[in-house]
């Protein structure tokens, strides 16, 4: 979520500006305040002074994935960014294009390497501030969510529920009544099941449209990152009356 900062208030605590804000602390994960600040301060850090430079901020939650936090930062300091110097304009495509295709499930382990020896380049030579905030930015998300964003390289895994391309769809057996519902609004022939079978969904099949979500009304569908409900291989007869 996104906040202005009406009155920069110069020296404070993040915990003290998400207060004055109307922001409960103790949900989050993490706050990027914006540029010419253009850094990350993590939950365990909100207590420490800084002085804030930002005219807005953003929080994450526990749900919120920081790969793709850093995507999104990158991506408006790139269109915010006027300058055509190679550090800072191609290599912001760069940066960009890599993060992008690691929220996308198309990370490889090399594009690590790659942003890595890239962002310090960028932070030394790059002519424009918002090229070196996009790479110093990069290199602090590196240092503080390893584990969240290495696996996108690593693995092709999203440890959150955080990016929506990793997200899988589920049907609750305790809660589906075997209506038949979601399998009339998939279009992708993705879901298994017949009358009083609790239905399953084909994640090979699935685009992820949210039709079937929409649809039951039950509330038996869900979706899934990291952690996956247990649920059958194949329809089974319904529990629910
Ligand atoms: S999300 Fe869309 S494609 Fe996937 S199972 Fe549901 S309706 Fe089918
Ligand atoms: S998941 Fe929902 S819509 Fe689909 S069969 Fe079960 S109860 Fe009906």
């Amino acid at each position: 979520m996104d906040y202005t900062i009406a009155n920069t208030p110069g020296q404070t605590t993040t915990s003290a500006l998400l207060k004055q804000l109307g922001a409960d602390a103790s949900e989050l994960k993490a706050v990027w305040y914006a540029f010419p600040q253009a850094c990350f301060v993590p939950a365990a850090r909100f207590d420490d002074e800084l002085t804030v430079t930002a005219p807005s901020l953003r929080t994450y939650g526990q749900e919120d994935c920081m790969c793709d936090a850093l995507r999104e930062v990158v991506g408006e300091l790139r269109a915010a960014d006027e300058c055509t110097c190679t550090f800072g304009h191609e290599g912001g495509y760069q940066l960009h294009t890599i993060l992008s295709d690691a929220c996308t499930k198309k990370g490889q382990p090399s594009d690590l390497a790659l942003i890595r020896d890239l962002a310090p380049a960028m932070s030394a030579h790059a002519m424009c501030d918002e090229g070196k905030a996009m790479a110093n930015a990069t290199l602090q998300a590196l240092d503080l969510f390893a584990n969240e964003i290495e696996p996108h390289f690593a693995k092709r895994q999203c440890p959150t529920s955080g990016c929506k391309a990793f997200q899988t769809y589920h049907i609750l057996v305790s809660k589906c009544t075997g209506c038949g519902k979601c399998l009339e609004a998939c279009e992708d022939g993705a879901i298994m099941g017949k009358a009083r079978f609790v239905h399953v969904v084909d994640q090979r099949k699935c685009s992820q449209c949210n039709r079937c979500l929409e649809a039951c009304p039950e509330g038996a569908v869900v979706t899934a990152g990291a952690k996956k409900p247990k649920t059958p291989p194949k329809p089974i007869p319904c529990k629910r009356k």
